[in-house]
């Protein structure tokens, strides 16, 4: 068996260290931030089996005005950010033609049918099965004007397999009666369901790889060497070399891999939550607001209120007006929340075709690229994992995974 080097510990990195030592491989995690350091710490934890319709679907081009100028926008641009943020959003927009958004839409729908089978196993074996919570989704509109204007998504859902209960009012009341009574229509998601705690789930999955031999390395890697051979991992502190790498850095992926010859043109779509703790059984289940761009979903904490998209590069800095909106619009859909605590921000890891990097890098084939999970990353975690480990025993994938190259770009 093989020493495997991973680099992350979110959703995407542990899945691979679960699916790699499955195999009977020697495990090397590089991280120097703990378990759910990035994004995964603060989704909006749903295993969101529906979600293959990209932020740029056609419908982007109908809404750029309001996205881009108007205050109540759930998605936001800062224009300093734009020289840097254009060669991206241009191909992001290029992206959101019928056929394309169609093609990734597919593609997506192809990898959430098989999310589940990532997570099976590993719930299972590591005993995280009580962090499960089955209730499904719900996914909320306002008014007739947008639930016509999903109506084409909705379809596309419908024809690509993935079942959902359309909801009217009466029904969306007698549901989740602590809800304003503003929604016109809602979709009820099969199969979907929710986590009490990502960042805990983490940390828990992490804790059972460590006493299955797991060898954690709290440190950042800043340079990767690799060829037909060996991989090479050096930082400030550390130099080793591994048979195998799995590069599930989130958006920090980038750096790295293209020090194993490919530029990914890989963006941060930032994302925000607020926590509102002793809400947390107003609702019964994780509830979105599609017009709004978000989730609230019940946690162990708290309800977690968690959305938006903001191009704005990488910088720590928190934008007050965007954070201001995921106040108001969720208690205007509860009005019985409190008081908002703990705002955080993250960083979605996203490509601008709306699929992950999931292949072997262009120098060597012994690095696994597993990144660009952009809002789903939670979701497709697991399964992730397991065709990493697929890549790295040189087995047929599970999947195809030609659409999901690096090399694509
Ligand atoms: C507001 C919000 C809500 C969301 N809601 C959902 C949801 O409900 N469902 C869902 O499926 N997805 C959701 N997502 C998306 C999901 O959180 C991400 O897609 C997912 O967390 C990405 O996981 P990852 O493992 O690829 O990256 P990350 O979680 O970002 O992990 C990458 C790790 O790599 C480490 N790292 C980076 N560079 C280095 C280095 N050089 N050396 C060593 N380690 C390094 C980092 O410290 C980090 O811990 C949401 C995201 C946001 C922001």
């Amino acid at each position: 068996m093989a020493r495997v080097a991973v680099i992350g510990a979110g959703f995407v990195g542990l899945s691979a260290a679960y699916w790699l030592m499955r195999d009977g491989h020697q495990v090397h995690l590089f991280e120097p931030h703990g378990a759910a350091g990035g994004a995964s710490f603060g989704n909006a934890g749903t295993f969101a089996n529906y979600a293959c319709i990209p932020v740029n679907n056609p419908s982007v081009f109908r809404d750029l005005p309001r996205y881009l100028f108007s205050a109540q926008s759930p998605l936001r641009v800062r224009w300093p950010h734009l020289p840097m943020l254009a060669p991206w959003l241009v191909r992001f927009l290029w992206a959101s033609t019928p056929d394309r958004y169609t093609a990734t839409a597919t593609a997506l729908s192809q990898l959430l049918a098989h999310a589940q089978s990532g997570y099976d196993a590993l719930l299972a074996e590591a005993d995280l099965q009580h962090f499960v919570r089955p209730q499904e989704c719900l996914y909320l509109y306002s008014s007739a004007a947008a639930f016509e204007g999903a109506r084409d998504t909705l379809q596309l859902r419908r024809h690509l397999g993935i079942a959902s209960d359309i909801l009217d009012a009466d029904a969306i009341a007698s549901l989740e009666p602590q809800l304003s009574p503003i929604f016109h229509r809602g979709a009820l998601f099969k199969g979907s369901w929710h986590l009490s705690d990502p960042a805990a789930f983490l940390h828990a999955l992490l804790a059972y790889l460590q006493r299955k031999g797991l060898a954690l390395h709290p440190l950042a890697v800043t340079r990767v060497q690799a060829d037909a051979q060996e991989v090479r991992l050096l930082g400030p502190e550390h130099d080793s070399v591994y048979d195998h790498l799995a590069l599930c850095a989130g958006v920090h992926s980038k750096t790295l891999a293209a020090q194993c010859g490919d530029d990914v043109p890989l963006q941060a779509e930032r994302g925000y939550h607020l926590m509102f703790p002793g809400s947390t059984s107003l609702i019964s289940r994780p509830v979105g607001w599609a017009e709004r761009g978000f989730y609230m979903t019940p946690m162990a904490q708290g309800l977690r209120v968690a959305g938006t998209v903001e191009l704005a590069g990488l910088g720590p800095d928190m934008h007050p007006g965007l954070l201001e909106l995921l106040n108001f619009a969720s208690h205007r859909a509860l009005p019985a929340l409190g008081a908002p605590q703990a705002p955080w921000l993250g960083f979605r890891p996203t490509l601008p075709d709306g699929l992950p990097v999931l292949g072997r890098s262009r120098d060597s084939a012994r690095v696994v690229y597993a990144f660009g999970h952009q809002h789903i990353g939670l979701t497709l975690g697991g399964l992730s994992g397991r065709l990493v480990a697929d890549l790295v025993g040189d087995r047929p994938s599970a999947l195809p995974l030609n659409a999901l190259r690096a090399q694509r770009f």
